[in-house]
């Protein structure tokens, strides 16, 4: 261990022994997120129970130039939330306070700890929720979707995290408590919530975040569409988006998936002798407008080659169906000991060639690549089950990986949709940036961190910083 026991004494000072984790089991604990191939042992974890405490840890460690990680519950799928032995992870799960729901303006103020949805429940009984909805939500922190800016089934319509955020406390590098935006409006200046959000933990920590509430559409349909080929599915989505209509949530289950959930006990009653389903969802306020929406939906559905199209009869049905979907990386989760869970975003119109070249890229590596996404964003998620302890499989599933990125980005995309670049994706930084961009980003990183001891060695790859510091564009 490297951190030094001066350190170590002067933090447990601060959160009390009970909350600093020195052994090698705990530390074990806090090696991994939700990504499975990159694993790291802090040097040492402290667990803070307040906002002073937070503030007075990145004090205590800045004055030594201790580098630390901020990790919520760490569900992240890139790696984001490791930290190696010479930093200290800064785990801010005791931080679960909702602070205010104010309904009169539709925000609430929370606590970085708070799981996602327990901020829509506290803010049910006023008719309001909190949009943004990933998948994880029943486990993920609102800290951490700030920082890789979150999505979810319902943000083709409502939008992702920073769209929902409008002020920020946060410590830091240095120790100092910045407040960005505005919970009153458009702030004067540059939008410095705008750059924190997705920023994945390089600009420090939010230790108070107020988001927007959103009213609970009254009006909802719910509908399932099966097809016989992937590319017809894929075809339907662009069908849909080229109509000009919203659906709230558009997602996308391939046969290897759907299978799966079949199996499980998330079984959703999806046909498994099809190739894809669609899962589309129109919500709104106006019970007339949804079902006209719905109609429209569900002949474009079949125009585009569905073999049959189902609506939800009630809300149990609806939440049948979606169960399936949300629980569906669960249901892969049984498949083997290992599942990497790759994000990707493709132009829509490009998702059914792009499907069918991922198809090809798991056939020829002998990886049984299943994909469940947000199909109306474009937003892909091949996930790849495999036995972590078999060196071969692991270096299969890291070729897959690689070629699938190479395959988005040529096809106009981008290598994360919503899970952040961490320590996973800077290999593949150079695919989408030239040097002069990244460099630019390395900049703008300095300016937040000079010291670049808030979650060193992630998104940013480091052979690149040489070059920029160097001055030489490729
Ligand atoms: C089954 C499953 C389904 C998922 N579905 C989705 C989905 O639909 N959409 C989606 O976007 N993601 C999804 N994810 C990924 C993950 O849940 C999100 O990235 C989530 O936002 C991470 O939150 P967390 O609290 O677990 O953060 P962590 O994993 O603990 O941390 C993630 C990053 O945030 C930083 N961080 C955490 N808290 C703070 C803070 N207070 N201040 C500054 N930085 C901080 C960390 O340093 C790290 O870089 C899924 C993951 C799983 C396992």
């Amino acid at each position: 261990m490297t951190i030094p026991a001066g350190v170590l004494a002067a933090l447990s000072a601060i959160v009390g022994p009970g909350w600093v984790r020195q052994s090698d089991a705990e530390l074990e604990t806090y090696a991994g997120d939700g990504l499975p191939t990159h694993r790291s042992r802090p040097g040492a974890v402290v667990i803070p129970g307040t906002r002073e405490e937070v503030i007075r840890i990145v004090r205590e460690l800045a004055s030594h130039s201790i580098p630390f990680v901020a990790r919520g519950a760490g569900t992240g799928l890139s790696g984001g939330a490791l930290a190696s032995d010479d930093a200290v992870l800064v785990v801010l799960t005791r931080l679960t306070r909702i602070l205010e729901v104010d309904p009169a303006n539709r925000l609430a103020v929370v606590e970085p700890g708070v799981v996602n949805v327990r901020l829509s429940a506290a803010a049910a009984p006023h008719g309001l929720h909190y949009a943004p909805d990933p998948s994880s939500q029943t486990v993920c922190t609102i800290g951490g979707n700030v920082a890789e800016n979150a999505g979810g089934p319902h943000c083709l319509k409502y939008g992702v995290t920073t769209n929902h955020v409008l002020e920020l406390e946060v410590v830091l590098p240095d120790g100092g408590v910045a407040t960005l935006g505005s919970r009153n409006g458009e702030p004067w200046g540059p939008d410095l919530v705008g750059l924190f959000v997705g920023s994945e933990g390089l600009f420090g920590i939010a230790t108070r975040i107020t988001v927007r509430l959103t009213p609970v559409p009254t009006a909802v349909r719910t509908l399932l569409a099966d097809f016989a080929a992937l590319r017809t599915a894929g075809e339907a989505v662009s069908a849909i988006i080229r109509s000009g209509l919203v659906p709230a949530a558009l997602e996308m289950m391939d046969r290897n998936c759907i299978g799966v959930v079949e199996a499980s006990i998330y079984a959703a009653g999806y046909p498994t002798d099809a190739a894809a389903v669609l899962l589309v969802e129109l919500d709104g306020a106006d019970e007339g407008a949804v079902a006209a929406e719905c109609a429209e939906v569900e002949l474009l559905l079949r125009e585009s080659g569905a073999r049959t199209v189902r609506v939800a009869r009630d809300e149990a049905e609806r939440t049948r169906l979606w169960q399936g979907r949300k629980k569906a990386f669960g249901a892969l989760g049984r498949l083997s000991s290992d599942l990497v869970v790759q994000d990707t975003v493709v132009p829509r119109s490009a998702l059914p060639d792009v499907l069918e070249q991922l198809e090809a890229i798991g056939n020829e590596l002998g990886i049984n690549v299943a994909n469940v996404f947000h199909a109306g964003d474009g937003n892909l998620h091949p996930n790849m089950a495999f036995d972590g302890s078999d060196e071969a499989a692991v270096e299969r599933v890291e070729r897959a990986s690689a070629a699938i990125m190479k395959v988005c980005v040529a096809a106009g995309g981008t290598i994360t949709g919503e899970h952040g670049v961490g320590s996973d994706k800077r290999r593949y930084m150079s695919l989408m940036f030239d040097a002069d961009t990244l460099g630019a980003m390395h900049a703008v990183r300095l300016v937040f961190d000079p010291a670049e001891i808030s979650n060193p060695g992630k998104v940013l790859p480091a052979h690149a910083c040489r070059e920029w510091k160097m001055g030489v564009a490729s």
